[in-house]
């Protein structure tokens, strides 16, 4: 299976339309490549996720026709990438892999289209942002496998049905709401991903760290899974990270304290929090007494991106219960004041003051 990227399309228009994944700026995607796995049996964790998914597959197989269209769901680096190389490895077939900031032009998505060969699998990344044109153009290529074509202007306009190749899609986003229902309802599979465990995580530092020979102790890949929020992207980022220390300031090896020092030293906190998502609960806490307050003050005050705040810090902190969504905007659990150290103000004050 080779994966084609078109990324020189993607760079080109990622200038004009930044796809914002921060946690993915400092990552090199050699490194990122190069530890992803390739199969079933080295994908951790997701276990329900990978038992429908082997029997869809052999039912495929079986049938011998394409896959059902999928669309996966859930916070970032949690795999939804990464499952789509599996499926493809494991059908056989190459898979190309693009994202919907890059198809903003209906030439785009036609050209990607008219270029995949019958059982390929087409990946769009962040499918949620894909545009109207661009949608009306999926819609018929998913259901009928052909391609609606206006030539010609206003009177003399014909339309052209181009039969396509059967493909599969494999759409994935960090907001599954914000498809529209048309598209939604085009995928014979959703599922959701779900943030790894301790455990999980822990043998996804023990792969990696053998991938980077480097060293590593059941207690180290313990500390740094534990910091890891769920998620394996992270628990790369800081294997990698850790190791540089271990290197350079201790003897190679990644043992607990070695993990929970060099952590300390990168602001990750036991719970995983760096820096913004601790600025963003001071932020609630002191400007906003705890809250609710609405997620675009949130950004605006901490000069990040809207999406970065909903897609990437959120998710963890709502999932670890430091945060609470509310009708009228997050607020600050009794748990993240607990973490912070801070005092949670008592709910009722009296209306007499103190009598
Ligand atoms: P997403 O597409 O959800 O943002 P990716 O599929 O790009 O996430 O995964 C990010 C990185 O995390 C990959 O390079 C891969 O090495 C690692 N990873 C993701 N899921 C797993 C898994 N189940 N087991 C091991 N490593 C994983």
């Amino acid at each position: 299976m080779a994966i084609i990227s078109d990324d020189e399309g993607i760079r080109k228009r990622e200038k004009k339309n930044p796809i914002i994944k921060p946690e993915n700026i400092e990552y090199d995607n050699t490194f990122e490549n190069s530890i992803r796995p390739k199969d079933f049996d080295s994908y951790i964790g997701q276990s329900s996720l990978k038992e429908t998914l082997k029997i869809t597959l052999e039912a495929a197989k079986k049938r011998g026709k394409p896959l059902d269209h999928l669309l996966f769901y859930g916070p970032p680096g949690l795999g939804k990438t990464t499952i789509a190389g599996v499926i493809a490895a494991q059908m056989g077939v190459e898979i190309r892999i693009t994202s919907a900031p890059a198809l903003e032009r209906p030439r785009d998505i036609i050209g990607i289209l008219m270029s995949l060969k019958g059982g390929e699998i087409l990946f769009i990344d962040e499918i949620h942002r894909l545009n109207k044109v661009a949608e009306e153009i999926l819609y018929p290529a998913m259901e009928d496998f052909t391609l609606d074509m206006t030539t010609g202007k206003s009177q003399t306009a014909k339309t052209l049905r181009v039969p396509l190749p059967k493909f599969t899609l494999i759409g994935a986003t960090t907001k599954a709401g914000e498809l529209s229902s048309p598209l939604r309802d085009r995928f014979g599979m959703i599922h959701r991903l779900e943030f790894y465990t301790i455990e999980e995580l822990t043998k996804v530092v023990h792969r990696t760290a053998k991938i980077l020979e480097v060293e590593v102790t059941e207690g180290g890949a313990k500390a740094i899974a534990m910091r890891s929020r769920g998620t394996p992207r992270i628990a790369n980022r800081l294997v990698k990270r850790v190791s540089d220390f271990a290197i350079v300031k201790y003897d190679g090896v990644i043992d607990e304290n070695v993990a929970n020092e060099s952590l300390d030293i990168l602001k990750i906190d036991k719970y995983g929090l760096d820096t913004t998502d601790r600025a963003l609960l001071n932020l609630i806490i002191e400007k906003y007494d705890g809250g609710p307050v609405g997620v675009e003050t949130i950004a605006a005050a901490l000069s990040e991106d809207v999406r970065t705040i909903e897609d990437v810090c959120e998710p963890y902190l709502l999932q670890a219960g430091f945060l609470q969504r509310t009708p009228r905007g997050r607020k600050v659990s009794p748990e993240g004041y607990r973490h912070l150290g801070i005092k949670m103000p008592s709910l009722q004050t009296s209306l007499f003051g103190d009598e």
